[in-house]
């Protein structure tokens, strides 16, 4: 799933891979998770993520490399934010041509820059669970507190405004390049994002419909 930050893709790459048993990779996930471990992987990530700007390429590589060799990763995977530039994308598809396996279909989460803005201004994630949420497009029950464990909702560090900013201008010059890399093979699917979490997920569905059934 590409698309730019808070267009919704981890939502729903959460749903499709929960949906349809795949593994999900988001390497936002994975780095953040280092991070909050303090390893040396973490300390140096968090230069790069707080400033908004990518982390180099041959440290995402090396990441996903190791988490598509998990067992729970050989039945298919969904990419979460994954790959954020063309070198990534050549990265990808060597990764994956060693086991003989390719990118199946590429989605592109279509959202007005103003929704992003709003939706990054307002997200809220669970601190113990990582659930999403929204405090206007989806709050939780209890504010501040996560529906599914009572954990803490809190906003992500690179969530604020100036951050948010280079984030965008990021992803049109680095990231945007990726999906004329797949304009031919496998080509690109536009999804409108800016409609309502369930309608996505609808249209996600079908469109991956066709994945996996040999079609
Ligand atoms: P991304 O992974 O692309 O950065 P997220 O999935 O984290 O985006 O979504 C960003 C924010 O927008 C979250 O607070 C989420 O709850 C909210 N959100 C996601 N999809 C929708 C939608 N279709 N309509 C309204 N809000 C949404
Ligand atoms: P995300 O959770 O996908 O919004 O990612 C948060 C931050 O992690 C990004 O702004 C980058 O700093 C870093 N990051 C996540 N995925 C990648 C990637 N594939 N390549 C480079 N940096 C990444």
């Amino acid at each position: 799933m590409v698309g730019p930050p808070g267009a919704g893709k981890g939502t729903q790459a959460r749903r499709l891979s929960a949906e349809r048993r795949l593994c999900r990779i988001s390497t936002g996930d994975l780095l953040r998770a280092a991070v909050d471990a303090g390893t040396p992987l973490g300390k140096m990530a968090d230069e790069f993520m707080s400033r908004g700007e990518l982390v180099p390429d041959d440290v995402i590589l090396d990441l996903v490399a190791e988490e598509l060799g998990r067992p729970a990763c050989a039945g298919g995977t969904v990419f979460d934010g994954f790959p954020r530039s063309v070198g990534q994308a050549e990265g990808l598809d060597r990764i994956l041509g060693r086991g003989g396996e390719r990118v199946d279909r590429v989605l592109e989460i279509d959202v007005p820059e103003e929704e992003v803005l709003r939706r990054l201004a307002g997200r809220r994630v669970c601190k113990n669970c990582e659930k999403l949420y929204h405090i206007s497009f989806g709050p939780s029950q209890v504010e501040g507190r996560c529906d599914v464990c009572g954990g803490e909702l809190v906003q992500r560090e690179d969530d604020h405004p100036e951050t948010i900013q280079r984030r965008l201008a990021v992803y049109r010059q680095t990231t945007s390049p990726v999906l004329s890399y797949y304009e031919e093979r496998p080509g690109v699917t536009v999804i409108p994002g800016d409609r309502p979490v369930d309608e996505v997920a609808a249209r996600v569905r079908r469109e991956l419909a066709a994945v996996g059934s040999g079609a």
